[in-house]
């Protein structure tokens, strides 16, 4: 504590002289005449002191002790808060820091005001580059916007949100995440901001593709298989009932695949299979479905198409399979294909039904010499 008495013209001098060169935590006490009235004792309070005595007897010097034990004593308990909470923040940064899950805060304005090392990394900068900055800093500005609209959606249900998207990862990987956030609120629900998390669900996700592929598309030809073509037939006898609009379906069955087999090999006949799918794949057209009903055989759908429309495609179709095969070398063999085909009305008619007639074309096709088409009645 120190007692310092100044003059009126250099008080401002004075008290910030003795703080630069005592520091802060001095305890400055200015004794101004009482004469000069209660503005100069504000002055001097204003300018740093920390008390102000107009008189050093001994009650006044006894009372300014009391009042500088009192403040020393609230300071002591704020730096005992201040220390308390700065363990806490530290802890928490821990805690966060040590899950390899990234995580982030973000307050009302959408401002990153807390994240962990996983996330950092996750972005690929450092993490003071991070807070204080918001998502349209860091992302590119379509991406952003998502984010943000995603945010804001959270905000107005005021509950937790979790969905699925792809991103980029800072080393280049594209990961399949799923967001979990929330929105944090106070005790006495005032809306703090969002807390995040992202999972990488790559692997769970990539398990999820091969489950699917395996239930609908076949190992060989990696072509639709049986079963989905019946599904997404289904599907476009729904839509076709709807309205007066045309489908039709063909069988397509590799011709003599049988002696391909038998002259090249069982392996070499996959090959071929794969080729054939392939090919009818490529040419059938955007809307149209191909898939291996099994065998060499193989379907082909095609919603709104009528008769004559997709007898265009399904040659054209049958054309490519002998142009590749030949590519090939299998000419010699075979490497051709016959396709049977029909026009149907779901209204009316069953697709088992509307196979039925294409099989017939298709027997008719084989007949007449095969590596040919030929329409159903
Ligand atoms: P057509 O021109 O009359 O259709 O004669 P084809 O020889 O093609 O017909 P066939 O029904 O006599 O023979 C079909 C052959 O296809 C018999 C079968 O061993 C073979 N096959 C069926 N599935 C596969 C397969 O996944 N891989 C191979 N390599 N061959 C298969
Ligand atoms: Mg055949
Ligand atoms: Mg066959």
């Amino acid at each position: 504590m120190v007692f310092f008495p100044l003059a009126r013209e250099s008080l401002g001098v004075g008290i910030r002289d003795l703080r630069r060169t005592l520091g802060e935590s001095a305890y400055l006490v200015a004794v101004v005449e009482e004469k000069l009235g209660p503005d100069w004792f504000e002055r001097a309070l204003d300018l740093g002191a920390d008390d102000v005595l107009t008189d050093i007897d001994e009650a006044e010097v006894a009372r300014c002790l009391s009042r500088a034990r009192k403040g020393l004593e609230r300071v002591r308990r704020v730096e005992d808060e201040v220390g308390q909470v700065t363990l806490e923040r530290d802890y928490l940064q821990a805690c966060i820091d040590h899950l390899p899950t990234p995580i982030f805060f973000k307050n009302v304005e959408g401002i990153y005001v807390g994240c962990n090392g996983a996330f950092a990394e996750y972005l690929g900068r450092p993490l003071e580059t991070i807070l204080g900055a918001s998502v349209y800093d860091i992302a590119p500005p379509e991406i952003a916007r998502r984010y943000q609209a995603a945010d804001d959606a959270l905000f107005d249900s005021g509950g937790a949100q979790v969905y699925e998207s792809k991103v980029c990862h800072s080393n280049g990987d594209m990961r399949f995440v799923e967001f979990q956030k929330a929105v944090i609120k106070s005790r006495n629900q005032g809306v703090y901001g969002i807390a995040g998390a992202i999972l990488d669900i790559t692997d769970r996700k990539r398990l999820e593709m091969q489950l699917i592929d395996a239930a609908e598309r076949d190992p060989l030809t990696n072509a639709y298989n049986r079963r989905k073509f019946f599904q997404l037939a289904e599907d476009v006898s729904e839509w076709a009932r709807n309205g007066p609009r045309p489908v039709s379906v063909a069988v397509i069955d590799v011709d003599q695949f049988k002696l391909i087999n038998d002259r090249l090999g069982h392996s070499e006949g996959d090959n071929v299979l794969c080729t054939v799918s392939q090919v009818l794949e490529a040419t059938s057209g955007e809307d149209n479905i191909v898939a291996r009903a099994g065998g060499e055989e193989f379907y082909a759908l095609f919603p709104g198409v009528s008769l004559k429309a997709a007898a265009t495609i399904a040659d054209e179709m049958r054309r490519e399979v002998e142009r590749f095969c030949r590519v090939d070398g299998l000419s010699a063999v075979a490497g051709t294909v016959s396709v049977g085909l029909a026009q149907f009305d779901p209204k009316s008619e069953s697709l088992d039904d509307a196979l039925k007639r294409a099989d017939s074309a298709l027997y008719l096709a084989k007949r007449e010499g095969r590596n040919c088409l030929r329409l159903a009645l």
